[in-house]
Protein backbone atom coordinates (compact mmCIF):
# COMPACT_ATOMS: atom_id res chain seq x y z
CA UNK A 1 0.00 0.00 0.00
CA UNK A 2 3.09 2.52 0.19
CA UNK A 3 3.01 2.90 -3.31
CA UNK A 4 0.16 4.99 -2.89
CA UNK A 5 0.85 8.49 -1.51
CA UNK A 6 -2.21 10.72 -0.82
CA UNK A 7 -2.62 14.02 0.87
CA UNK A 8 -5.99 13.04 2.57
CA UNK A 9 -8.01 10.31 4.12
CA UNK A 10 -9.35 7.21 1.77
CA UNK A 11 -9.94 3.81 1.92
CA UNK A 12 -6.52 2.38 0.11
CA UNK A 13 -7.94 -0.76 -0.14
CA UNK A 14 -10.76 -0.13 -1.99
CA UNK A 15 -8.45 1.84 -3.96
CA UNK A 16 -5.85 -0.78 -4.48
CA UNK A 17 -8.89 -3.80 -5.18
CA UNK A 18 -9.99 -1.22 -7.79
CA UNK A 19 -6.15 -0.87 -9.70
CA UNK A 20 -5.87 -4.66 -9.05
CA UNK A 21 -9.42 -5.46 -11.15
CA UNK A 22 -9.40 -2.07 -14.25
CA UNK A 23 -5.70 -1.49 -14.23
CA UNK A 24 -3.66 -4.29 -13.30
CA UNK A 25 -0.37 -3.02 -14.57
CA UNK A 26 -0.20 0.10 -11.71
CA UNK A 27 -0.56 -2.79 -8.91
CA UNK A 28 3.10 -1.74 -8.02
CA UNK A 29 3.73 0.86 -9.32
CA UNK A 30 4.25 4.87 -7.34
CA UNK A 31 1.28 6.30 -7.20
CA UNK A 32 0.74 10.39 -6.00
CA UNK A 33 -2.54 11.75 -5.49
CA UNK A 34 -2.79 15.43 -4.47
CA UNK A 35 -5.85 17.46 -3.35
CA UNK A 36 -5.23 20.76 -4.83
CA UNK A 37 -8.60 22.03 -4.35
CA UNK A 38 -11.37 21.85 -2.49
CA UNK A 39 -14.02 24.81 -3.00
CA UNK A 40 -16.65 25.11 -5.90
CA UNK A 41 -14.73 21.98 -7.88
CA UNK A 42 -12.70 19.00 -6.55
CA UNK A 43 -9.35 18.99 -7.36
CA UNK A 44 -7.34 16.46 -7.58
CA UNK A 45 -3.71 15.63 -9.22
CA UNK A 46 -2.86 12.01 -9.87
CA UNK A 47 0.54 11.11 -11.35
CA UNK A 48 2.31 7.83 -12.52
CA UNK A 49 5.08 6.55 -14.37
CA UNK A 50 6.21 10.36 -14.56
CA UNK A 51 2.71 11.19 -16.15
CA UNK A 52 0.30 13.80 -14.99
CA UNK A 53 -2.90 14.62 -15.06
CA UNK A 54 -5.37 17.53 -12.78
CA UNK A 55 -8.62 15.76 -12.45
CA UNK A 56 -11.42 18.41 -11.37
CA UNK A 57 -15.60 18.08 -11.19
CA UNK A 58 -18.21 20.10 -9.31
CA UNK A 59 -17.59 19.47 -5.34
CA UNK A 60 -20.48 17.30 -3.92
CA UNK A 61 -19.27 16.29 -1.05
CA UNK A 62 -21.72 17.67 1.15
CA UNK A 63 -23.78 14.54 -0.40
CA UNK A 64 -20.92 11.67 -1.81
CA UNK A 65 -18.64 11.41 0.86
CA UNK A 66 -17.13 9.41 -1.43
CA UNK A 67 -16.45 11.39 -3.70
CA UNK A 68 -12.31 11.57 -3.31
CA UNK A 69 -12.66 8.12 -3.61
CA UNK A 70 -14.32 8.33 -6.95
CA UNK A 71 -11.98 10.44 -8.48
CA UNK A 72 -9.23 8.62 -7.22
CA UNK A 73 -10.36 5.65 -9.60
CA UNK A 74 -11.48 7.56 -12.03
CA UNK A 75 -8.45 9.82 -12.62
CA UNK A 76 -6.44 6.89 -12.99
CA UNK A 77 -8.59 5.83 -15.65
CA UNK A 78 -8.10 8.77 -17.48
CA UNK A 79 -4.53 8.96 -17.00
CA UNK A 80 -4.31 5.39 -18.51
CA UNK A 81 -6.27 6.39 -20.85
CA UNK A 82 -8.43 2.81 -19.62
CA UNK A 83 -12.08 3.13 -21.23
CA UNK A 84 -14.43 0.41 -20.18
CA UNK A 85 -18.29 0.51 -20.57
CA UNK A 86 -18.82 0.59 -16.98
CA UNK A 87 -16.43 3.04 -16.18
CA UNK A 88 -14.94 3.35 -12.99
CA UNK A 89 -17.97 1.34 -11.80
CA UNK A 90 -16.66 -1.89 -10.48
CA UNK A 91 -19.37 -2.57 -7.95
CA UNK A 92 -21.71 -6.09 -8.38
CA UNK A 93 -24.83 -3.99 -7.92
CA UNK A 94 -24.99 -1.01 -9.02
CA UNK A 95 -28.68 0.12 -9.53
CA UNK A 96 -27.97 0.36 -5.70
CA UNK A 97 -25.63 3.10 -6.61
CA UNK A 98 -28.50 4.74 -8.03
CA UNK A 99 -30.91 4.48 -5.61
CA UNK A 100 -28.82 5.94 -3.21
CA UNK A 101 -28.21 9.09 -5.26
CA UNK A 102 -32.38 8.90 -5.43
CA UNK A 103 -32.19 8.82 -1.88
CA UNK A 104 -29.96 11.93 -2.06
CA UNK A 105 -32.45 13.85 -3.55
CA UNK A 106 -30.31 13.99 -7.37
CA UNK A 107 -33.14 13.85 -10.05
CA UNK A 108 -32.45 11.28 -13.07
CA UNK A 109 -30.74 14.28 -15.17
CA UNK A 110 -28.24 14.55 -12.22
CA UNK A 111 -27.70 10.83 -11.82
CA UNK A 112 -27.51 10.79 -15.63
CA UNK A 113 -24.98 13.43 -15.67
CA UNK A 114 -22.66 12.24 -12.65
CA UNK A 115 -22.38 8.58 -14.35
CA UNK A 116 -21.25 10.01 -17.37
CA UNK A 117 -19.10 12.45 -16.23
CA UNK A 118 -18.08 11.51 -12.63
CA UNK A 119 -17.78 7.59 -12.88
CA UNK A 120 -17.69 7.53 -17.12
CA UNK A 121 -20.22 5.29 -17.91
CA UNK A 122 -21.15 5.11 -21.68
CA UNK A 123 -24.56 6.50 -22.51
CA UNK A 124 -25.43 2.62 -23.55
CA UNK A 125 -25.14 1.49 -19.61
CA UNK A 126 -27.04 4.72 -18.43
CA UNK A 127 -29.69 4.10 -20.12
CA UNK A 128 -29.95 0.28 -18.89
CA UNK A 129 -29.15 1.20 -15.38
CA UNK A 130 -31.71 3.68 -15.35
CA UNK A 131 -34.51 1.74 -17.33
CA UNK A 132 -34.25 -0.86 -14.83
CA UNK A 133 -34.07 1.34 -11.47
CA UNK A 134 -37.03 3.16 -12.62
CA UNK A 135 -38.83 -0.48 -13.14
CA UNK A 136 -37.54 -1.55 -9.98
CA UNK A 137 -38.87 1.26 -7.88
CA UNK A 138 -42.37 -0.09 -8.78
CA UNK A 139 -41.94 -3.42 -6.75
CA UNK A 140 -39.60 -2.30 -3.28
CA UNK A 141 -41.16 -3.24 -0.08
CA UNK A 142 -39.16 -2.84 2.53
CA UNK A 143 -42.29 -3.58 4.98
CA UNK A 144 -42.31 -7.77 3.96
CA UNK A 145 -39.79 -9.81 3.75
CA UNK A 146 -38.96 -12.76 1.58
CA UNK A 147 -38.11 -16.90 2.24
CA UNK A 148 -35.58 -18.35 0.70
CA UNK A 149 -35.49 -22.27 0.86
CA UNK A 150 -31.83 -24.23 -0.37
CA UNK A 151 -32.01 -27.51 -1.53
CA UNK A 152 -28.32 -27.91 -2.06
CA UNK A 153 -28.28 -31.34 -4.76
CA UNK A 154 -28.56 -31.45 -8.38
CA UNK A 155 -28.16 -34.30 -10.23
CA UNK A 156 -24.83 -33.88 -11.93
CA UNK A 157 -22.35 -31.29 -11.12
CA UNK A 158 -22.09 -28.66 -14.18
CA UNK A 159 -18.23 -28.14 -14.68
CA UNK A 160 -18.60 -24.32 -14.55
CA UNK A 161 -20.55 -24.61 -11.24
CA UNK A 162 -19.77 -22.80 -7.85
CA UNK A 163 -22.60 -23.01 -5.79
CA UNK A 164 -23.75 -25.02 -3.53
CA UNK A 165 -24.81 -28.61 -4.75
CA UNK A 166 -23.55 -31.71 -4.56
CA UNK A 167 -24.10 -34.69 -6.84
CA UNK A 168 -27.21 -36.82 -5.69
CA UNK A 169 -25.31 -39.99 -6.87
CA UNK A 170 -22.03 -38.77 -5.47
CA UNK A 171 -20.90 -40.13 -1.55
CA UNK A 172 -23.17 -36.54 -0.33
CA UNK A 173 -26.24 -37.80 -1.68
CA UNK A 174 -27.18 -40.70 1.05
CA UNK A 175 -27.57 -37.81 3.50
CA UNK A 176 -30.48 -36.82 1.25
CA UNK A 177 -33.76 -38.05 3.51
CA UNK A 178 -31.73 -36.70 6.42
CA UNK A 179 -31.90 -33.48 4.57
CA UNK A 180 -35.33 -33.50 3.65
CA UNK A 181 -36.31 -34.50 7.30
CA UNK A 182 -34.54 -31.95 8.51
CA UNK A 183 -35.83 -29.42 6.12
CA UNK A 184 -39.39 -30.05 6.98
CA UNK A 185 -37.99 -29.54 11.12
CA UNK A 186 -36.50 -26.48 9.95
CA UNK A 187 -40.32 -24.95 8.37
CA UNK A 188 -42.27 -26.43 10.96
CA UNK A 189 -40.04 -24.39 13.86
CA UNK A 190 -40.32 -21.14 11.39
CA UNK A 191 -43.33 -21.45 11.67
CA UNK A 192 -44.35 -21.96 15.04
CA UNK A 193 -41.94 -18.37 15.31
CA UNK A 194 -44.20 -16.61 12.95
CA UNK A 195 -47.05 -17.26 14.84
CA UNK A 196 -45.81 -15.35 17.84
CA UNK A 197 -43.45 -13.09 15.74
CA UNK A 198 -45.53 -11.89 12.46
CA UNK A 199 -43.19 -10.98 9.66
CA UNK A 200 -45.24 -10.99 6.13
CA UNK A 201 -43.97 -12.97 3.54
CA UNK A 202 -44.09 -11.20 0.21
CA UNK A 203 -42.02 -14.08 -1.85
CA UNK A 204 -40.67 -17.47 -1.73
CA UNK A 205 -38.04 -19.02 -3.71
CA UNK A 206 -37.16 -22.61 -3.85
CA UNK A 207 -33.55 -22.83 -5.06
CA UNK A 208 -30.46 -24.81 -4.37
CA UNK A 209 -28.60 -26.88 -6.28
CA UNK A 210 -31.62 -27.99 -7.91
CA UNK A 211 -35.13 -28.24 -6.32
CA UNK A 212 -36.64 -30.68 -8.39
CA UNK A 213 -34.33 -32.85 -7.53
CA UNK A 214 -36.45 -34.23 -4.61
CA UNK A 215 -38.83 -37.09 -5.13
CA UNK A 216 -42.21 -36.89 -6.10
CA UNK A 217 -43.17 -37.40 -2.46
CA UNK A 218 -40.58 -35.33 -0.88
CA UNK A 219 -41.59 -32.70 -2.88
CA UNK A 220 -45.59 -32.63 -2.34
CA UNK A 221 -43.97 -33.54 2.10
CA UNK A 222 -41.76 -30.23 1.24
CA UNK A 223 -44.35 -28.34 -0.22
CA UNK A 224 -47.29 -29.05 1.96
CA UNK A 225 -45.63 -28.33 4.57
CA UNK A 226 -45.02 -24.88 3.55
CA UNK A 227 -48.25 -24.25 3.10
CA UNK A 228 -49.00 -25.48 6.30
CA UNK A 229 -46.83 -24.21 8.84
CA UNK A 230 -46.31 -20.68 6.80
CA UNK A 231 -48.65 -17.69 6.82
CA UNK A 232 -49.00 -17.05 3.43
CA UNK A 233 -51.34 -14.16 3.40
CA UNK A 234 -49.24 -11.63 2.00
CA UNK A 235 -47.86 -14.01 -0.54
CA UNK A 236 -47.51 -12.65 -3.94
CA UNK A 237 -45.04 -15.10 -5.52
CA UNK A 238 -43.94 -18.56 -5.23
CA UNK A 239 -41.07 -19.93 -7.48
CA UNK A 240 -39.39 -23.42 -7.35
CA UNK A 241 -35.97 -23.85 -9.45
CA UNK A 242 -36.53 -26.27 -12.03
CA UNK A 243 -33.56 -25.62 -13.51
CA UNK A 244 -32.03 -29.13 -14.99
CA UNK A 245 -35.29 -30.92 -16.99
CA UNK A 246 -33.51 -34.03 -16.15
CA UNK A 247 -34.90 -34.02 -12.89
CA UNK A 248 -38.87 -33.15 -13.27
CA UNK A 249 -41.91 -35.35 -14.14
CA UNK A 250 -45.29 -34.05 -15.41
CA UNK A 251 -46.66 -35.49 -11.24
CA UNK A 252 -43.50 -32.82 -9.61
CA UNK A 253 -45.33 -30.11 -11.93
CA UNK A 254 -49.02 -30.86 -11.08
CA UNK A 255 -47.60 -31.08 -7.55
CA UNK A 256 -46.32 -28.04 -7.62
CA UNK A 257 -48.80 -26.46 -9.19
CA UNK A 258 -51.34 -27.43 -6.57
CA UNK A 259 -49.51 -26.10 -3.85
CA UNK A 260 -49.16 -22.42 -5.17
CA UNK A 261 -46.17 -22.56 -6.71
CA UNK A 262 -46.93 -20.21 -9.74
CA UNK A 263 -43.04 -19.80 -11.27
CA UNK A 264 -40.55 -22.05 -12.15
CA UNK A 265 -37.11 -22.05 -13.91
CA UNK A 266 -35.86 -23.98 -17.00
CA UNK A 267 -32.43 -23.50 -17.44
CA UNK A 268 -30.88 -24.91 -21.03
CA UNK A 269 -28.13 -22.11 -20.67
CA UNK A 270 -27.48 -22.89 -24.22
CA UNK A 271 -28.78 -25.44 -26.99
CA UNK A 272 -25.85 -26.62 -28.03
CA UNK A 273 -26.06 -29.61 -26.85
CA UNK A 274 -22.37 -31.44 -27.57
CA UNK A 275 -21.22 -28.13 -25.51
CA UNK A 276 -23.77 -29.49 -22.59
CA UNK A 277 -22.45 -32.82 -22.62
CA UNK A 278 -19.10 -31.55 -22.05
CA UNK A 279 -20.37 -29.73 -19.47
CA UNK A 280 -21.80 -32.28 -17.23
CA UNK A 281 -25.25 -31.11 -18.00
CA UNK A 282 -26.48 -33.26 -20.56
CA UNK A 283 -29.86 -31.95 -22.10
CA UNK A 284 -32.85 -34.04 -23.63
CA UNK A 285 -34.21 -31.55 -26.01
CA UNK A 286 -37.42 -33.41 -26.30
CA UNK A 287 -38.22 -33.81 -23.30
CA UNK A 288 -36.98 -30.12 -22.45
CA UNK A 289 -39.92 -29.44 -24.96
CA UNK A 290 -42.25 -31.43 -23.29
CA UNK A 291 -41.65 -30.14 -20.26
CA UNK A 292 -42.24 -26.54 -20.94
CA UNK A 293 -45.24 -27.42 -23.00
CA UNK A 294 -47.08 -29.04 -19.71
CA UNK A 295 -45.88 -26.46 -17.73
CA UNK A 296 -46.88 -23.83 -19.72
CA UNK A 297 -50.34 -25.81 -20.21
CA UNK A 298 -50.71 -26.23 -16.21
CA UNK A 299 -50.36 -22.17 -16.08
CA UNK A 300 -46.99 -21.39 -14.77
CA UNK A 301 -44.73 -18.79 -15.60
CA UNK A 302 -41.50 -19.63 -16.75
CA UNK A 303 -37.99 -18.18 -16.59
CA UNK A 304 -35.10 -19.26 -18.79
CA UNK A 305 -31.83 -18.72 -17.97
CA UNK A 306 -29.09 -18.61 -20.52
CA UNK A 307 -25.21 -17.91 -19.94
CA UNK A 308 -23.83 -16.43 -22.44
CA UNK A 309 -20.03 -17.46 -23.29
CA UNK A 310 -19.99 -20.93 -22.30
CA UNK A 311 -16.07 -22.39 -22.39
CA UNK A 312 -16.13 -23.92 -26.15
CA UNK A 313 -19.31 -21.55 -27.36
CA UNK A 314 -18.30 -19.43 -30.52
CA UNK A 315 -20.54 -16.00 -31.18
CA UNK A 316 -22.35 -18.28 -33.83
CA UNK A 317 -23.33 -20.66 -31.63
CA UNK A 318 -24.54 -18.27 -28.85
CA UNK A 319 -26.49 -16.36 -31.96
CA UNK A 320 -27.87 -20.03 -32.74
CA UNK A 321 -29.12 -20.40 -28.34
CA UNK A 322 -30.63 -17.07 -28.55
CA UNK A 323 -32.52 -17.90 -32.21
CA UNK A 324 -34.37 -20.94 -30.80
CA UNK A 325 -35.24 -19.36 -27.91
CA UNK A 326 -37.96 -17.60 -30.34
CA UNK A 327 -40.08 -21.12 -30.08
CA UNK A 328 -40.49 -20.90 -26.56
CA UNK A 329 -43.07 -18.02 -25.37
CA UNK A 330 -41.27 -17.96 -21.89
CA UNK A 331 -42.15 -15.23 -19.38
CA UNK A 332 -38.99 -14.17 -18.13
CA UNK A 333 -35.40 -14.36 -19.43
CA UNK A 334 -32.06 -14.05 -17.75
CA UNK A 335 -28.95 -13.82 -19.23
CA UNK A 336 -25.58 -14.76 -17.52
CA UNK A 337 -22.01 -13.86 -18.20
CA UNK A 338 -19.38 -16.02 -17.10
CA UNK A 339 -17.46 -15.58 -14.81
CA UNK A 340 -15.60 -18.71 -13.60
CA UNK A 341 -14.84 -18.56 -10.02
CA UNK A 342 -12.21 -20.53 -8.26
CA UNK A 343 -14.82 -23.20 -6.96
CA UNK A 344 -15.39 -24.73 -10.16
CA UNK A 345 -13.42 -27.42 -11.61
CA UNK A 346 -13.41 -25.18 -15.11
CA UNK A 347 -11.48 -22.29 -13.41
CA UNK A 348 -7.86 -23.96 -14.21
CA UNK A 349 -8.83 -25.37 -17.43
CA UNK A 350 -9.44 -22.56 -19.34
CA UNK A 351 -6.72 -21.03 -20.95
CA UNK A 352 -7.65 -19.57 -24.31
CA UNK A 353 -11.04 -18.65 -23.82
CA UNK A 354 -13.00 -17.76 -27.66
CA UNK A 355 -13.20 -13.91 -28.28
CA UNK A 356 -16.50 -13.32 -28.60
CA UNK A 357 -18.42 -10.60 -30.66
CA UNK A 358 -20.61 -9.17 -27.98
CA UNK A 359 -21.97 -6.61 -29.84
CA UNK A 360 -23.32 -8.97 -32.00
CA UNK A 361 -24.98 -11.08 -29.57
CA UNK A 362 -26.07 -7.96 -27.49
CA UNK A 363 -27.62 -6.65 -30.72
CA UNK A 364 -29.53 -9.82 -31.19
CA UNK A 365 -30.68 -10.62 -27.36
CA UNK A 366 -32.49 -7.33 -27.75
CA UNK A 367 -33.73 -7.62 -30.58
CA UNK A 368 -35.35 -11.09 -29.69
CA UNK A 369 -36.41 -9.80 -26.16
CA UNK A 370 -38.23 -6.98 -28.09
CA UNK A 371 -39.82 -9.29 -30.01
CA UNK A 372 -41.16 -11.02 -26.77
CA UNK A 373 -42.30 -8.01 -25.72
CA UNK A 374 -39.19 -8.14 -22.38
CA UNK A 375 -37.77 -5.95 -21.08
CA UNK A 376 -35.03 -5.69 -18.43
CA UNK A 377 -36.05 -5.04 -15.04
CA UNK A 378 -33.06 -6.27 -12.59
CA UNK A 379 -29.77 -6.61 -13.35
CA UNK A 380 -26.27 -7.30 -11.65
CA UNK A 381 -22.34 -7.57 -12.80
CA UNK A 382 -19.30 -9.83 -12.24
CA UNK A 383 -16.38 -8.21 -10.93
CA UNK A 384 -14.41 -10.15 -13.17
CA UNK A 385 -16.59 -9.31 -16.62
CA UNK A 386 -15.44 -5.89 -17.90
CA UNK A 387 -16.60 -5.74 -21.85
CA UNK A 388 -19.59 -7.22 -21.84
CA UNK A 389 -20.16 -7.15 -18.09
CA UNK A 390 -23.95 -7.65 -16.88
CA UNK A 391 -25.93 -10.19 -16.31
CA UNK A 392 -29.85 -9.04 -16.93
CA UNK A 393 -33.57 -10.26 -15.77
CA UNK A 394 -36.28 -9.86 -18.65
CA UNK A 395 -40.19 -10.09 -18.39
CA UNK A 396 -42.59 -9.16 -19.96
CA UNK A 397 -44.75 -6.39 -18.83
CA UNK A 398 -46.47 -7.56 -14.96
CA UNK A 399 -44.44 -10.78 -14.89
CA UNK A 400 -41.43 -9.15 -12.97
CA UNK A 401 -39.87 -11.73 -10.25
CA UNK A 402 -40.52 -9.48 -6.92
CA UNK A 403 -37.52 -11.89 -5.31
CA UNK A 404 -35.16 -11.13 -7.96
CA UNK A 405 -35.73 -7.43 -7.62
CA UNK A 406 -35.21 -7.62 -3.77
CA UNK A 407 -32.58 -9.98 -3.82
CA UNK A 408 -30.41 -7.99 -5.93
CA UNK A 409 -31.26 -4.52 -4.60
CA UNK A 410 -30.41 -6.11 -1.09
CA UNK A 411 -33.74 -4.31 0.00
CA UNK A 412 -35.64 -6.19 1.79
CA UNK A 413 -34.70 -8.73 4.59
CA UNK A 414 -34.96 -12.75 3.75
CA UNK A 415 -35.37 -15.55 5.66
CA UNK A 416 -33.24 -18.41 4.49
CA UNK A 417 -33.91 -21.82 5.19
CA UNK A 418 -32.25 -24.97 4.05
CA UNK A 419 -28.98 -25.87 2.65
CA UNK A 420 -26.39 -23.08 1.79
CA UNK A 421 -29.52 -20.25 2.14
CA UNK A 422 -28.38 -17.02 3.56
CA UNK A 423 -30.35 -15.16 5.81
CA UNK A 424 -30.53 -11.20 5.57
CA UNK A 425 -31.68 -8.57 8.24
CA UNK A 426 -31.71 -5.63 6.06
CA UNK A 427 -32.08 -2.31 8.70
CA UNK A 428 -32.36 1.37 7.52
CA UNK A 429 -29.25 3.23 9.14
CA UNK A 430 -29.86 6.37 7.01
CA UNK A 431 -31.00 7.66 4.17
CA UNK A 432 -28.37 6.11 1.75
CA UNK A 433 -27.27 3.10 3.97
CA UNK A 434 -28.42 0.21 4.84
CA UNK A 435 -26.96 -2.24 7.63
CA UNK A 436 -26.91 -5.97 6.73
CA UNK A 437 -26.40 -8.69 8.51
CA UNK A 438 -26.10 -12.31 7.09
CA UNK A 439 -26.39 -15.72 8.46
CA UNK A 440 -25.44 -18.76 5.99
CA UNK A 441 -26.13 -21.92 6.61
CA UNK A 442 -24.13 -24.94 6.14
CA UNK A 443 -24.18 -26.09 2.54
CA UNK A 444 -23.42 -29.24 3.83
CA UNK A 445 -26.26 -31.47 3.98
CA UNK A 446 -24.57 -33.67 6.57
CA UNK A 447 -23.20 -30.26 8.40
CA UNK A 448 -27.06 -28.71 7.97
CA UNK A 449 -28.76 -31.73 9.63
CA UNK A 450 -26.64 -31.68 12.51
CA UNK A 451 -26.45 -28.12 12.90
CA UNK A 452 -30.00 -27.04 12.13
CA UNK A 453 -31.64 -26.57 15.51
CA UNK A 454 -28.79 -24.60 17.15
CA UNK A 455 -28.46 -22.73 14.28
CA UNK A 456 -32.17 -21.69 13.60
CA UNK A 457 -32.62 -19.36 16.81
CA UNK A 458 -29.78 -17.04 15.74
CA UNK A 459 -31.36 -16.43 11.92
CA UNK A 460 -35.04 -16.18 13.88
CA UNK A 461 -33.69 -13.48 16.62
CA UNK A 462 -33.23 -10.96 13.04
CA UNK A 463 -37.05 -11.49 12.94
CA UNK A 464 -38.63 -10.45 16.25
S1 LIG B 1 -27.56 -27.15 -11.96
FE1 LIG B 1 -26.83 -25.22 -11.14
S2 LIG B 1 -26.39 -25.63 -8.97
FE2 LIG B 1 -26.54 -27.61 -10.04
S3 LIG B 1 -24.46 -28.12 -10.58
FE3 LIG B 1 -25.35 -27.08 -12.33
S4 LIG B 1 -24.83 -24.91 -12.04
FE4 LIG B 1 -24.49 -25.96 -10.11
Amino acid sequence: MENIKVNFEIKKNNLKEFIRILIPELVDEEITITEIGCDKNLELELEVFGKKIIFSYENHLDKLEDQRLVMCKVGLLKLMDKKYPWGGLIGVRPTKLVRRFLNLSYTYEEIEKLLRELYLVTPKKIKLLIDVVKKEMNFLNRDHINMYIGIPYCPTKCRYCSFASYEMKGTIGKYYNEFVDTLIDEIVLTGEFLKENPNKIESIYIGGGTPSILTEVDMERVLRSVNENIDLTYLKEFTLEAGRVDTLTFKKLDIMKSFGVERISLNPQTFNLKILEKLNRPLDRKRFDEMFDYAKKIGLIINMDLILGLPGETTEDILYTLDELKKYPTENLTTHVLALKKASILFKDIQNPIPLDYEKIEKKLFEITEEKKMKPYYMYRQKNSLEWGENLGFAIEGTESIFNIEMIEENQSTLGLGGGAITKSIITQDLNIDKIKRIVSPKEPIAYVREMRERLPKKLELFK
